[in-house]
């Protein structure tokens, strides 16, 4: 690798021309979001993964939806176990995987995370103290000086501009003010700017939570949406997680606009709402935003129709039809 030139995702904008063939080591969002831009933009693009599939950090169907779209879209998708060599080969540069598959392109982008870089800070010297790598602060952002706090990706959490803005703001509100608020997050939303757009919510314990079936799902397809439909793009779902109890636990969003569509279940998962709730409230007709409503309506539904009141529901149905 390192007599290869290869571009990282803040030197990628440095390009002066379209890359006619770019190949990115890493299968996660970055290498997603840009490899589809690159493609739409005109360049073949190939995308290497050590992984099982795109998108790790998403739900399954949604890295399938994406791969769909990718192999639609001429996107190519190379799926490895290890990468053991990078080679420059004149002006192309060849990526050997472990299974002896060879990928060549003119341009390389490397988007497989990145860490924190604070070794030349001399943290050791103020008292500040690391752990794998990472500042290690207490819940409310305060490192082991008491007088420094730190906040956004130098800390090991999630790496997300609004996660970094909240974390900032609580450090800076520690620092100053009586009376210390925790950093904990009751919830975590992002979304990956693919087309469609994946967006995610969901309270900490969300995975935990489904494995150990504490958690349900409602699902809808973008397909029975009739603003999808007017727009012929109907490529997308939207699952929604829910308690024992019917509460909204996590949403996933895959739908054009799912980063704005989200943040009605956002506040619903935050506020613990029945998703009755959701099926009750007042939607315009026709938005992207009636998927969760119809999919909040079918669950209402279903569930309406279960138990003694669904038996209710079921005779009194037969006795109309009787008379
Ligand atoms: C290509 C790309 C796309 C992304 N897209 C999204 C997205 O769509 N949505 C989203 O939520 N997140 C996105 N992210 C992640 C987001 O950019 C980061 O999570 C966020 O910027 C973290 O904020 P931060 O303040 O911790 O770090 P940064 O934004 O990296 O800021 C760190 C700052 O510290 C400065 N600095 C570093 N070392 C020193 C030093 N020794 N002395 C003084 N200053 C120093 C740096 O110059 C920089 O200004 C994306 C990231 C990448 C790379």
């Amino acid at each position: 690798m390192s007599k290869v030139t290869f571009y990282t995702s803040d030197t990628v904008f440095d390009l002066k021309g379209l890359p006619k063939h770019l190949v990115i080591i890493g299968g996660g969002p970055i290498s997603c979001e840009l490899g589809q831009s690159f493609r739409r933009l005109g360049s073949k693009v190939t995308i290497i993964s050590t992984k099982k599939r795109l998108l790790t950090k998403n739900d399954p169907d949604a890295s399938k939806l994406i791969l769909q779209t990718f192999n639609q879209q001429g996107i190519e998708t190379v799926f490895c176990d290890k990468i053991v060599k990078v080679e420059q080969k004149s002006d192309q540069i060849e990526a050997i995987t472990k299974e002896g598959k060879k990928i060549s392109g003119f341009h390389l982008l490397v988007a497989i995370g990145k860490k924190p870089s604070l070794s030349r800070l001399n943290l050791e010297a103020a008292d500040v103290t690391l752990n794998e790598g990472f500042i290690e602060v207490n819940k409310y952002l305060r490192t082991r000086n008491k007088r420094i706090y730190a906040a956004g990706e130098c800390i090991a959490s999630y790496q997300f501009t609004h996660v970094a803005g909240f974390l900032g703001y609580i450090a800076v509100r520690n620092a100053l003010l009586p009376f210390s608020s925790s950093a904990k997050l009751s919830l975590i939303a992002w979304t990956t700017f693919t087309s469609p757009e994946i967006a995610f919510a969901g309270v900490e314990d969300l995975f935990e939570g489904l494995n150990a079936k504490k958690y349900s799902e409602v699902n809808f397809n973008l397909e029975k949406v009739d603003r999808a439909t007017t727009d012929s793009d109907t490529t997308g779902f939207v699952k929604i997680y829910l308690s024992k109890k019917q509460r909204i636990v996590g949403a996933l969003v895959v739908s054009p606009r799912a980063g704005e569509i989200i943040h009605e279940l956002i506040l619903a998962i935050k506020n613990k709402e029945n998703i009755s709730k959701i099926a009750n409230l007042m939607h315009i007709y026709p938005t992207y935003s009636m998927l969760v409503q119809q999919a909040a309506i079918k669950k209402t539904e279903e569930s309406l129709l279960e138990g003694f009141v669904g038996k209710i529901i079921r005779f009194v149905t037969k006795l109309n039809l009787f008379f």
